[in-house]
């Protein structure tokens, strides 16, 4: 059995003067509880309370305010659709359960009538509300949107139009509980429900004013400060909402436009120091191992001190520490209360010398990988008061971070790789030059001896011996060509593991000249003198590769320069904080439009077949790629032919700092093995 039509529409039927007018459900929840209040505010009255709820799971969430009624009144009915357990019964007041399609599940009503006083409200929800409200659930959990829920009806403290709804709702409650009619007898003579309705109404206000409404009022205040106090609360968590997904789009902007992590983690910096009105914002790269890092990108408040390029203590930072063995982030609201800065001397010195009062740091990782840091720091007298979502946001600015490095590094290592790929492919090229030119020409030599010495039984023995000693010259010019050749494509590579150290130059020029000594050991050489500086600065460079160019220019000087001319080798500080050796000769000289030619791979003068001097054309070549190696430069001059040459190279020097740290005397015994490593 069930009732299909409204009692809101009986009601406006029956008093046709009524403008029903729409009620939020917050409303209708407001009105309800401060109807009950007023009723649990009277002591002395029996009142009649009539409330119908929609569902059991509404009814449930008022039950026990209902138990708290049933203590003031024996006239207090409660309608329902039943969902699990409502049934109709009696024990603390009367339960009526009606049918989940009776009208009376879209309605909400509640009706008090008391000697002196009479409210009531009967709404019916709006269709579509609860569909809608369903629907926008869906779209944002996070919103209550049941608030939004919609009702239209009417809530009067008019005592007729109270009657008139007590009447229509004891009229159903008999329907399904006819074996209450005994007692809703007695309830409508008691309150003369039914009878004399238009003196009813025109005595209402007499009886309507005769009452506390205290209860009610301070009631409906309260809804009314829990309500503002939600919908501010909604609007900071939007407006948080809204400032985070600007930030990490801007970030995120940032890094599809860019490939270069520098710039996106100066964006990452400014963006969210600015956001969060921090004093300081520092990102920078650390592993969970680093001692410590050297800040790179700080957003700055005026008049904080920077730490751009200042090296940031890791290792025994109890808070990094903190950071990488959680896994998660670290936030210190007062560093001057903290235990994990007071008791730690290099934690505390940073506070005092930053003036950091407030300090957070968030791990930026990818793959559990930890790859930076970010901190927020709050450097004012007064504490910083975090604000919900600020943690949620450095956190996703990190995760953006995160994804931003590993994108760079990615790219990084397709450079190198593409270089190394070029690098091969340039490898490649080369090879097939060499075995086409260069070493065609020793090989045909070789086998040309070999082949007359095979044919040739009777050659005389001085013959043989030329044979041989040809051959054998070849073949060692192939070697060196072929060492010399590997040497050259590792270089260009990069495929070279480079280990710059302090050097005195002028060991390195002794080292190179007792080499050169040892090879020309049988020949009588042009006088070499040496003209170091006074107070040389020690030079910043891989040693074995040094005295390998300073021997190669050497070499050359002495091939190409008679017994009787000289060779000087000078080294000066030049204006650029790097030393510039020269190596000079009285020999052949060059002609201006070979000076750069002489650096290319296997240019030599006398072209492959002329060969005497028993190089491999690929010495200048090498000395340019180590030269370029330590950051210097290696050029040639000459006035021309049989004007002599000059090699000039630049070395970078030590810083003065450096220099006093990493000066040691240097005795032998690691230079001496220099002269027999193999390049
Ligand atoms: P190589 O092994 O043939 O010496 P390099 O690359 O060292 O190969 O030199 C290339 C060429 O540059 C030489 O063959 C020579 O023609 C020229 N050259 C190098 N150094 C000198 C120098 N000091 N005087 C004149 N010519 C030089």
């Amino acid at each position: 059995m069930s009732i299909s039509t409204s009692v809101l529409s009986e009601l406006l039927q029956a008093l046709p003067n009524l403008r029903p007018q729409i009620y939020f459900k917050a409303s209708l929840t407001a009105l309800s509880h401060a109807m009950e209040d007023q009723v649990l505010a009277a002591t002395l009255e029996q009142p009649l309370v009539i409330a119908s709820f929609q569902r059991e799971r509404f009814y449930r969430q008022e039950a026990h305010r209902y138990q708290r009624l049933a203590q003031r009144s024996n006239q207090i009915y409660v309608l329902s659709a039943p969902e699990t357990d409502f049934t109709n019964s009696s024990e603390y007041y009367e339960k009526i359960a009606f049918e989940p399609d009776d009208s009376l599940s879209q309605e909400w009503h509640l009706v008090v009538i008391a000697q002196n006083y009479a409210t009531c409200l009967v709404c019916r929800e709006s269709m579509g509300s609860l569909a809608k409200n369903e629907q926008l659930r869906e779209i944002s959990p996070s919103l209550d949107m049941d608030t939004a829920r919609r009702f239209e009806g009417i809530w009067t403290a008019e005592r007729g139009v109270s009657l008139k709804a007590a009447e229509l709702l004891l009229d159903r409650i008999l329907v399904y509980r006819p074996e209450l009619a005994d007692k809703i007898h007695l309830c409508r003579q008691r309150f003369g429900i039914g009878e004399r309705l238009s003196e009813t109404i025109a005595e209402q206000n007499e009886y309507a004013c005769d009452i506390d409404t205290d209860p009610f009022v301070q009631r409906l205040v309260t809804y009314l400060q829990a309500s503002q106090y939600k919908l501010h609360k909604a609007y900071r968590s939007i407006t948080a909402q809204a400032r985070k997904e600007r930030l990490v789009n801007t970030i995120s902007t940032a890094i599809r436009r860019s490939l270069d992590p520098h710039e996106i983690l100066q964006v990452a910096t400014q963006e969210l120091g600015q956001n969060l009105g921090a004093c300081r914002c520092l990102i920078y790269r650390a592993q969970g191992t680093d001692a410590k890092a050297v800040i790179d990108h700080e957003f700055l408040k005026p008049g904080v001190t920077s730490l751009l390029r200042q090296t940031w203590l890791l290792e025994n930072n109890l808070l990094f520490r903190e950071v990488v063995l959680q896994s998660a982030g670290v936030c210190i609201t007062d560093t001057q209360t903290d235990a994990r800065i007071t008791s730690s001397k290099e934690l505390w010195e940073l506070v005092k010398k930053y003036g950091i009062r407030s300090w957070l740091m968030e791990p930026v990782f990818y793959q559990g990988r930890l790859l930076g840091i970010v901190e927020l720091h709050y450097c004012n007298e007064t504490l910083h008061d975090w604000q919900a979502g600020d943690f949620d946001l450095v956190e996703a600015i990190a995760t953006q971070v995160g994804a931003a490095l590993i994108q760079a590094e990615a790219y990084a290592n397709l450079e190198v790789l593409n270089k190394q790929l070029e690098a091969l492919d340039r490898t490649r090229s080369n090879l097939i030059a060499i075995t086409g030119h260069e070493l065609r020409t020793p090989l045909s030599t070789i086998q040309v001896c070999l082949e007359s010495l095979a044919s040739e039984p009777d050659m005389p023995p001085e013959l043989r011996q030329v044979m041989l000693d040809t051959a054998l010259t070849d073949s060692e010019r192939m070697r060196k060509l072929i060492q010399d050749f590997l040497t050259l494509s590792n270089l260009e590579s990069g495929r070279v593991e480079w280990h710059p150290e302090s050097l005195s130059l002028q060991e390195c020029v002794e080292l190179s000249l007792s080499r050169i000594r040892t090879r020309f050991a049988s020949e009588k050489l042009p006088k070499i003198t040496t003209q170091l500086a006074k107070n040389l600065p020690l030079v910043k460079a891989d040693g074995d590769w040094l005295v390998e160019v300073l021997a190669k220019l050497v070499d050359n000087a002495c091939k190409f320069t008679s017994s009787d001319g000289e060779i000087t080798i000078k080294a000066e500080r030049n204006r650029k904080k790097m030393v510039e050796v020269t190596v000079a000769d009285t020999g052949r000289g060059i002609e201006p439009h070979l000076l750069e030619i002489v650096f290319d791979r296997f240019y030599q003068e006398e072209g492959a077949l002329r060969r005497t001097t028993g190089g491999t054309g690929l010495g200048l070549a090498i000395s340019r790629q180590i030269v370029n190696g330590w950051g210097g430069e290696i050029w040639a001059k000459s006035n021309g032919k049989n004007q002599g040459s000059q090699f000039h190279f630049t070395i970078p020097i030590v810083e003065a700092r450096q220099e006093q740290k990493l000066s040691r005397p240097r005795k032998g015994s690691k230079r001496q093995g220099t002269q027999e490593k193999t390049l």
